[in-house]
Parts: C-alpha cells; sequence; structure tokens
C-alpha cells in the first residue's frame, strides 16, 4: 500500500509518467487496475473511494494506491480520528468525544488506546520528520501527557511538510508521514524522512 494525494487526477499522472515509486524497492510504480472500492466515514458526509492499484517494474509486487485522507484498515478519515485525539488532548472522555463526532464509543476508545499506548515512538517519528525538514526547530515544549507531545511533535512535522512541500491538509501529512499505519497493530516502521 501507498500513501498518495487525494487527488486521483494528479495520482494518474504521476503514474503514467513514472513518478511515484514502490514502497518496497523504490522501482518505478506503473498502472495496474483499480482494487476493490470502499467507503470512507468523512467528518459529514460518505466518501466513496475507487483507489488505483500499481505494479512494481522491478519487484512486480502490486501497491493499492491509497488516498491521504486514510490510514490503513480504518473505515473514518483521518481528520476525523486526528480530530477525536486532539479532543482527547483537550481533556474530554471517549464517550463525549464520539457523541460529537457521531461514531460508536468503542470505535473511539479504540483509536485514543491504540494512539497513548504508542505515543512515545510515534512523538519520536514526527519530531525527527520535523527536524529533518526544519533544521531551525528545537526541541518540543513538554506539553504534560505523552499523549499531548505526540501530537505537539505532530502539529509542528505537519507545519514544517506544508512549508517545504505545498499545502495539504495537517492530517494528510499524518497519514502520508506513517505510510498510513499511524494506529496500525504491528510494529511496522514508519518512513524515515528521505
Ligand atoms: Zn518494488
Amino acid at each position: 500500500m501507498l500513501i498518495v494525494v487525494n487527488d486521483p487526477a494528479y495520482v494518474e499522472r504521476e503514474l503514467a509518467e513514472g513518478r511515484l515509486r514502490c514502497p518496497r524497492c523504490q522501482g518505478e510504480l506503473r498502472p495496474w487496475g483499480h482494487a476493490r472500492g470502499r467507503v470512507l466515514r468523512g467528518a459529514t458526509k460518505q466518501i466513496e473511494l475507487h483507489p488505483r492499484r500499481a505494479r512494481c517494474g522491478s519487484c512486480r509486487v502490486t501497491s493499492v494506491l491509497l488516498p491521504d485522507v486514510c490510514l490503513s484498515r480504518r473505515v473514518d478519515e483521518v481528520a476525523v480520528i486526528g480530530r477525536a485525539l486532539l479532543e482527547k488532548a483537550a481533556g474530554a472522555g471517549h464517550r463525549r468525544i464520539a457523541t460529537r463526532l457521531g461514531r460508536p464509543a468503542e470505535t473511539v476508545r479504540g483509536w485514543l488506546r491504540r494512539f497513548s499506548s504508542r505515543a512515545a515512538p510515534i512523538q519520536a517519528h514526527f519530531h525527527h520528520w520535523a527536524l529533518a525538514l526544519d533544521p531551525r526547530l528545537e526541541t518540543i515544549t513538554p506539553q504534560g501527557s505523552p499523549l499531548a507531545e505526540a501530537l505537539e511533535a505532530i502539529g509542528l512535522a505537519a507545519r514544517a511538510a506544508g512549508l517545504v512541500f505545498g499545502p495539504r491538509a495537517a492530517w494528510s501529512w499524518v497519514s502520508a508521514m506513517t505510510a498510513g499505519a499511524l494506529l496500525a497493530n504491528t510494529n511496522s516502521p514508519f518512513p524515515s524522512p528521505r
């Protein structure tokens, strides 16, 4: 799976011109049909996705090109999950957040638990990205909880990425910088800045 910009026409051009790289071996990806369609639950509406599939010219492994509004194996838009995390950092409990977002309490609790259980490596990862993109940044001001510090690092990395690469929704950077694995239950490594 490869996280791509949420712009099908742009992705199509990138693919046609050989600018997308295999997440396994960095070989050139080529068009290879489509993956199954799916529905993403956005903040106020459902979003129908028809992700492209691509195949690597070198290792021949196929990858689904998932737009950056998604996280791997999650049916909710990454911005919705991000809002839940920010509300948690501001002191709300999972039930209140779930009511506000119109999601089941168990679903929200799952996001919060997964993120909190990996808050330290997530913080380190985004701090690393922020420093790679903006060497003028120094240490992160302690925010109290590991969850708040991880969110602070995410904010710095997203802001730095926007300045370097151009505007993109903050939580879309999070999807891109974790290869969609922010809340994955495996310990797959996040992609490092190149
Ligand atoms: Zn490959």
